[in-house]
């Protein structure tokens, strides 16, 4: 006898006899055609800060990866486990997806321990800690900085570390050729969980702001 927690299959059984029925005939020809998603979204493990609920998406509708902190690592081939760069190869080559957006979020606990150099190792592994290292220049920049409050620092670096993965995705040559040609876009947001904005990335300044949603 297979068991999943209580609240999962509460949950479950809610979109069994509620969402699916609804939606049972896009799910059915989702199966029968395949997915064929317009838009990736790298976001955060976060529980606070789901893709699908914040654009309020449906089946097919986004190919999501979700890591912590939503980070992009440069290109490279080098023969190790590359989980990230294996979906964006795949939604860039495969499905061909036309937008990329690199959603980060508030409150990020992996960009607060970028930021927290004191903390010890959660594991000896330290996976987190060799994970975020990616940003540890970006990190130590921001640290500096004395005249920012924490909270101030900690949005700095939610915002700066967007920017980042946005620069290695064009590390990456099937996504610069194709945005070269205009057939992908790359697009940052930042997700506030207090008050549920989302700010998007201006493409030629690289602020965020708020979009004009009607
Ligand atoms: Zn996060």
């Amino acid at each position: 006898m297979p068991h999943l927690p209580e609240h999962l299959l509460a949950g479950y059984r809610s979109f069994i006899n509620g969402r699916y029925v609804a939606e049972s005939g896009h799910y059915k020809s989702l199966a029968r055609e395949g997915q064929a998603p317009e838009t990736m979204i790298v976001a955060c493990c976060d529980s606070r800060a789901a893709p699908e609920v914040i654009f309020n998406a449906g089946p097919g509708e986004l190919f999501v990866l979700r890591n912590v902190a939503n980070l992009v690592p440069p290109y490279a081939p080098d023969g190790e486990y590359h989980s990230t760069s294996a979906a964006l190869e795949f939604a860039v080559q495969s499905l061909k997806v036309k937008n990329i957006v690199v959603m980060g979020h508030g409150r990020c606990g992996g960009i607060r321990s970028a930021l927290d150099t004191t903390s010890a190792p959660l594991s000896p592994g330290d996976f987190i800690g060799k994970w975020m290292s990616l940003i540890a220049p970006a990190a130590e920049a921001v640290s500096a900085s004395t005249m920012m409050t924490t909270t101030e620092r900690q949005t700095a670096l939610e915002r700066i570390s967007i920017r980042y993965s946005i620069a290695n995705l064009r590390t990456f040559p099937c996504v610069s050729i194709l945005e070269g040609k205009g057939r992908i876009a790359l697009h940052g947001a930042w997700f506030d969980i207090s008050t549920g904005e989302l700010w998007v990335m201006n493409k030629e300044t690289g602020d965020f702001e708020k979009p004009d949603i009607g």
